[in-house]
């Protein structure tokens, strides 16, 4: 674990060092507070600091007080340094953002019970965010593939949607929709589903650009957001994730299987105006027009298209 100290007096911060390096820490040594600021401020920074009240550049409230100021996250635990004639100030060292603080010179079993404490709090913080995290990861990814689910796919096309008006670029979907999927759960059983389900998540992820996406719309379906894409531009990409998916059967515990899909393209090339609802509905008009024509196909939305799509 890493600490920061920031003391003007040579002796106390030499006693300092040497505790905290005793004690197992590496120990950041700075001798003013501008020093303390600056070495909170780079990356991998310590998340504890031990900074002297009284400091030449910026005392020890300043730095708190800047510290304070940015995010909250990462958290730094700050111990102030104060001598017992400032005791009766330690109201403002608290309201400046100081946790706690520490009086001169310090008592050494003392130092070591309010880091642990600090180490709690910052403990408790990591927990905290990662948590959050896991919460966001739950909120947005579908559970089987790992892609986004529907929410998130289309939350990222309304977004892209107003870029691209904004930018005046056009913005393509492709639905997909896998062909006959009934019948392989009902002949393989439905944990084989899932199986292939995931396996052709996984072609067509790899099948589009970094900067596309891919979400789960549906049980079977999956839509797929081109930025800056017109319908030819659009066609290629939908080809490509076609030829992944039917161009090699996908396994079942050990059973090759081929599996095809139909695909429905729309742009707002063809329609400036269009917003998620309409790009959405003509790709599916489109898709429902490829299973019409026999499936494993693209099809294309056009440009009158009165985006009649299935429900
Ligand atoms: P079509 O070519 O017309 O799309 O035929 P289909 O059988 O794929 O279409 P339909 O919509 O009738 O059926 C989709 C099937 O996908 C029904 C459902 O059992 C299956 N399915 C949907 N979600 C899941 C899932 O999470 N796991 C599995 N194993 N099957 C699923
Ligand atoms: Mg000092
Ligand atoms: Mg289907
Ligand atoms: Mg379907």
């Amino acid at each position: 674990m890493k600490i920061l100290i920031a003391e003007d007096e040579t002796v106390s911060r030499r006693l300092l060092q040497n505790t905290l390096v005793k004690w197992g820490y590496e120990v950041v040594v700075c001798r003013d507070g501008q020093e303390a600021w600056e070495g909170l401020q780079t990356q991998d920074a310590p998340q504890l600091a031990i900074l002297d009240w009284m400091m030449p550049k910026m005392d020890g409230l300043l730095v708190c007080k800047e510290i304070r100021k940015q995010s909250a996250e990462p958290y730094v635990y700050i111990l102030l340094l104060t001598s017992k004639s400032q005791k009766e100030d330690l109201i403002t060292g608290l309201e400046a953002g100081a946790d706690d603080y520490l009086t001169k010179p310090f008592d050494a079993p003392e130092l070591k019970a309010k880091l642990r404490a600090g180490m709690r709090i910052l403990d408790l913080q990591t927990e905290l965010i990662n948590a959050r995290e896991a919460l966001r990861v739950q909120a947005t990814q579908d559970p089987l593939t790992g892609l986004w689910n529907r929410g998130a796919i289309l939350e990222a096309l309304r977004r892209e949607i107003a870029r691209a008006k904004r930018e005046r670029n056009s913005v393509a979907v492709v639905m997909a929709d896998l062909d006959h999927f009934k019948r392989i759960n009902d002949s393989y059983g439905h944990l084989a589903g899932d199986a292939a389900l995931r396996q052709v998540a996984d072609r067509m992820r790899s099948s589009i650009r970094p900067y596309d996406a891919i979400g789960r719309y549906g049980g079977e379906e999956f839509l797929i957001l081109l930025p800056g894409c017109n319908i030819p531009g659009a066609a290629t990409v939908a080809e490509r994730l076609m030829t992944s998916i039917a161009g090699q059967p996908v396994d079942l515990a050990g059973e090759k299987l081929l599996i095809t899909c139909s695909l429905g393209v729309a742009s707002n090339s063809e329609a400036p105006e269009a917003d998620a609802d309409w790009l959405i509905r003509a790709a599916d008009a489109a898709l429902y027009q490829a299973k019409s024509a026999g499936r494993d196909r693209v099809e294309f939305a056009l440009k009158e298209m009165e985006g009649k799509g299935r429900e």
